[in-house]
């Protein structure tokens, strides 16, 4: 998911962390510009406080990179607003999953799905989305757990085609642009079920075609069920093995020492 949910939650991390997450500036300067904001700051001690939050934590600290980026950060809270984003969860309808379902090619129909779970999702953080989803389509087809094939510009277009055909989507005709429009959102069918946990969402379009999908015994992450041994995620099922070695090890260490 290329959105954060829940950003008070990044502001709790952040502020508790020795470290700063770089890779990901932007969205962490963000969200630590609204909480100063909302905590009664003005822009200049917004602009110190998180200055000295990244001197903190920065190795190789460039005070005139960071504060371009500070001040960038700020400029676009003033203008967007300091409400914090919290979507708990999202609604999807009868109508939706049918008109989805209608497409009949598995992977399309996942990548469908994406979309207008982004949709709804931006439709809650800005009033005036109107179905807009503006995420490249690689974070898409990572979102729908697609691994194989539409590696291409020219295949990933066609996939955007069909849709586009299929009245479903309707691209944004600027050129260099990744915006897609949402077609069949529909906010007035019975709801079939809601995601209130956004790792793995696309599996619950799979479950609720009928596909075997379960929850990870540990974590409780959805799963694709394909054998009948105990249920795990793979981060859990490593874990697990990890842990399980180790525990071998001291028996076997222990079993030597007494056969000494
Ligand atoms: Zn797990």
């Amino acid at each position: 998911m290329k959105i954060v949910l829940n950003e008070q939650e990044l502001i709790h991390k952040a502020l508790e962390s020795k470290e700063f997450d770089e890779k990901n500036y932007g969205i962490v300067l963000r969200v630590l510009t609204k909480h100063y904001f909302l905590f009664g700051m003005d822009k200049q001690q917004v602009k110190d406080t998180l200055a000295v939050h990244i001197r903190e934590r920065v190795k190789k600290y460039i005070h005139k990179d960071w504060i371009s980026r500070i001040e960038y950060a700020i400029k676009n809270v003033q203008k967007y607003g300091v409400e914090l984003v919290n979507i708990d969860k999202v609604d999807i309808t009868e109508t939706e999953l049918q008109r989805i379902k209608d497409i009949n090619d598995n992977d399309i129909e996942k990548i469908a799905f994406v979309y207008l779970v982004y949709a709804k999702i931006l439709n809650k953080i800005k009033s005036n989305n109107d179905n807009w989803v503006g995420i490249k389509i690689k974070d898409i087809l990572k979102d729908a757990l697609i691994t194989k094939g539409y590696k291409s510009i020219r295949e990933q277009q066609t996939v955007l085609r069909i849709l586009n055909d299929m009245g479903l989507l309707r691209s944004s005709k600027k050129v260099d642009n990744t915006s897609e429009r949402v077609c069949f959102i529909d906010y007035t069918s019975d709801i079939s079920f809601s995601i209130n946990d956004f790792r793995d969402y696309v599996l619950t379009y799979l479950r609720w075609k009928g596909e075997n999908i379960g929850n990870c015994e540990t974590c409780s992450k959805l799963i694709q069920v394909k054998s009948n041994r105990k249920l795990y995620c793979l981060e859990c099922w490593h874990h697990r093995e990890k842990e399980l070695k180790k525990q071998w090890k001291r028996e076997h260490d222990k079993n030597k020492k007494v056969e000494v």
